[in-house]
Parts: structure tokens; C-alpha cells; sequence
């Protein structure tokens, strides 16, 4: 089950964000629909193979720097054989990467100040 939290900042900028998993973070047909190019080719490598042991994929917080937005990030990981791989699909609007964000602590992607977090809820 997922998170959703609101990031909001002084000068206006607010977003929502789905992270984390839900139901369909162990199915193959939105890893088809939301990983492009090298990140797909790379894990139907791995696949054909028959060195796919395990995946998953979950949103994680990121911001995509020609768009300037704050975005829930598609990143899957899966194991080939016992080395995990992490890749990262492309930002949904530009088809550019977008950066992803481990820290706690969010900058505003339009003015640069600290946003404020809350979580708001579950989601799945
Ligand atoms: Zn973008
Ligand atoms: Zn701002």
C-alpha cells in the first residue's frame, strides 16, 4: 500500500504524490506501460534470460528538471539472478529523467525554498 502526501510551498507550488506500491506493483503489464526505452529493453533482457528471479516497481518522489515538477517517479527493481538492478522510467510528460529525491527534506522545484509534507493518505 502506498502513501500519498502533499507537498506544498510558500510561493504556490503544491503537489499531491502517490509513492510507494500498490496492488499492481508485482505485475508485469504496468512495467510495460511505464518503462521506456532502456530501462524496458534492460529487464526483458534479464527476462528472457530466465534471470529474473524477483521484481517490483513503486513510485518514489523525484523532480524532473525541464519540467520543473515535483513528480511520483515509477522505479523498478528487480534481481537477475542475486544482483539487484534499479531503473528508472522517464519523466510521464517530457520523456526526460527526472531526478530522484531520497532525502526528507523537498525543495520547491519552481523557487527553490523548503515545501512543507503532510501526509494525506493511503492509497492502493
Ligand atoms: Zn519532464
Ligand atoms: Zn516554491
Amino acid at each position: 500500500m502506498g502513501q500519498t502526501i502533499r507537498y506544498a510551498c510558500e510561493c504556490g507550488y503544491k503537489k499531491e504524490l502517490h509513492l510507494g506500491g500498490g496492488f499492481l506493483s508485482n505485475q508485469v503489464e504496468p512495467v510495460r506501460e511505464k518503462f521506456g526505452g532502456s530501462a524496458l529493453a534492460a529487464y526483458d533482457r534479464a527476462n528472457k534470460k530466465g534471470a529474473l528471479t524477483r521484481f517490483f516497481w513503486e513510485y518514489k518522489r523525484a523532480v524532473c528538471p525541464a519540467c520543473e515538477e515535483l513528480l511520483a517517479l515509477p522505479v523498478l527493481r528487480y534481481w537477475e539472478r542475486d544482483r539487484e538492478r534499479i531503473r528508472q522510467a522517464p519523466c510521464p510528460t517530457c520523456g526526460g529523467g527526472a531526478k530522484l529525491n531520497p532525502d526528507k527534506e523537498q525543495v520547491c522545484p519552481k523557487c527553490g525554498a523548503r515545501m512543507a509534507a503532510e501526509r494525506t493518505g493511503l492509497w492502493d
